[in-house]
């Protein structure tokens, strides 16, 4: 493992607020980008050596050949790395990624469309409704969460936030600790909060069927709720929730579902149009499970992809963006007969599923086809 190595280096630049690094095998010239200039520190060559031995080893024991994604803890909290190692002029270099934890993105900087923002907002404005917003995990479910709620005037509006740990601290919200709660543990906060006349009441993981009932019923008394789950998309979230009680009770006022993944960005220093190949559709087609033809229509005729430079440490990426749908329930979805009836309406009225926003971003240049494929869709 190049843990040890790589916390050492870490340690030498992590003051610095490290975005990413490469080492060069030949020179022991390890270059990374502070504030945006690079700059370039000699690495001794035993330490130099040892580390390109660590990490040819560590990933040949996760089995993979040239690139590897890790987590790991550094004086400044939890890190995410992404580990390449590749040839380029006669020497090897490995090059690093490092993710820190998220800052707060806020409703604008989340990456909604503006069409999607002026719906999503009109909702958050409401008295009361059900909010359910469906994400798997690492994929920005708690940032999504808390930035919507810093766009609610919570300032103004008696709000409430229960959770294990708040993680982002905004103003005007009431923190409700409540660590793995029971259903009777989350019923008897909802009850208290019920009496209190709170206004806005805010979940950001929701675990259980009956606890989806509890938040439900809490809308249909007036409250507004915004709730967070672990899925797959807006049909997913839909089908949990439904399954946790009546049609009726359940959608009174449910109002509007979210489910969203984070990309990479394409690195805008080292981006090349081209062609989008035969091959590149017939992927699509495959993960898509679309048929050739409908995946020719929808992918974009030319696409961008980056080949790599200082600023991006090789890797193509700079930073992420994020990916969303979103399911509005208005009255007549409501009144469809069952699931599937509503997934043909929804798509009548325009609901657009996340794979083709994604496609969207990838025309206008922000996210390659390779990232699509391998979004977690
Ligand atoms: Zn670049």
């Amino acid at each position: 493992m190049p843990k040890k190595l790589l916390n050492k280096i870490i340690r030498q630049i992590d003051a610095e607020e490290l975005a990413g690094f490469t080492l060069d095998r030949r020179s022991g010239e390890l270059c990374y980008l502070d504030k945006e200039k690079a700059k370039t520190l000699k690495i001794p060559a035993p330490m130099c050596r040892d580390f390109f031995a660590a990490v040819e080893k560590f990933l040949a024991e996760k089995g993979k050949n040239t690139s590897q994604r890790f987590r790991l803890l550094t004086p400044k909290g939890r890190v995410s790395i992404s580990l390449d190692s590749r040839t380029e002029n006669g020497s090897q270099k490995i090059s690093a990624e490092i993710e820190r934890p998220e800052k707060l993105l806020g409703f604008k900087g989340l990456g909604f469309t503006p069409e999607q923002q002026k719906k999503i907002k009109n909702i958050l404005a409401r008295k009361k409704g059900l909010i359910v917003v469906g994400i798997p995990a690492g994929e920005g479910l708690s940032n999504t969460i808390y930035s919507l709620a810093a766009e609610i005037n919570l300032e103004t509006r008696s709000a409430y936030l229960i959770a294990a740990a708040k993680e982002y601290s905004l103003k005007g919200l009431n923190f409700i600790s409540l660590d793995y709660p029971t259903e009777e543990d989350l019923r008897t906060k909802l009850d208290w909060l019920d009496k209190k006349d709170a206004e806005v009441i805010i979940v950001p993981e929701v675990y259980e069927r009956q606890t989806a009932l509890a938040l439900a019923q809490m809308a249909n008394r007036g409250h507004l709720v915004l709730a967070g789950c672990r899925s797959r998309d807006s049909f997913s979230v839909l089908n949990s929730f439904l399954k946790a009680g009546s049609a009726q009770e359940i959608l009174a006022n449910f109002s509007l579902i979210i489910s969203g993944r984070r990309a990479r960005r394409l690195c805008p220093h080292c981006v090349e149009k081209y062609q989008t190949s035969r091959e590149e559709i017939g992927a699509l087609a495959k993960r898509f499970a679309w048929k050739t033809r409908e995946a020719e229509a929808l992918a974009p005729k030319k696409l961008l992809r980056s080949v790599g430079c200082p600023s991006c440490h090789y890797h193509g990426h700079s930073g992420k963006i994020g990916l969303y749908e979103t399911l509005i329930l208005d009255q007549e979805l409501k009144a469809e007969k069952d699931i599937l009836a509503m997934r043909n309406l929804a798509f009548e009225k325009g609901y657009r599923p996340l794979v083709l926003g994604a496609l969207e971003a990838a025309k206008n240049g922000l996210l390659s086809l390779r990232e699509i494929l391998s979004l977690k869709i």
